[in-house]
């Protein structure tokens, strides 16, 4: 399993549990070869002027040549993604209030006019 599910009930859970879903969930499309059931063959490599026009491609591995795939990549992106956002938003949340306390400090070491003078705006 890629992403963390196992241990806490969710919507997909429910879903996984109904055969009808089941057969949904399981046809997203594949994410190594985005749906096509081909890849770029790995012993040929891209050539400098032709780009990927002469490569041959072969059968996807992951899927079979099938261009379907589990959700599991997916939750584990969209989880990883929201970890993420909400990981940046409280750095930048400790960023801002840290800039403000310097700030708060300086008001209170510095007079009025030097404050002034310092401040851009
Ligand atoms: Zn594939």
């Amino acid at each position: 399993m890629y992403c963390d599910h196992s241990k806490y009930p969710t919507v997909y859970h429910w879903l996984a549990s109904n055969d009808y879903y089941n057969e949904i969930i399981n046809e997203f499309d594949c994410v190594e070869c985005e749906g096509s059931g081909r890849i770029w063959d790995p012993n040929d490599p891209r050539d400098i002027y032709e780009g990927n026009k002469l490569r041959n491609r072969i059968e996807c591995p992951t899927c079979k040549g099938k261009g379907v795939g589990p959700v599991e990549p997916y939750l584990k992106f969209y989880s990883e993604s929201k970890e993420r956002y909400v990981r940046d938003q409280a750095l930048a949340i400790e960023k801002q209030r840290k800039q403000e306390s310097l700030i708060k400090k300086l008001k209170d070491f510095l007079t009025e006019d030097e404050f002034a003078r310092i401040t851009v705006s």
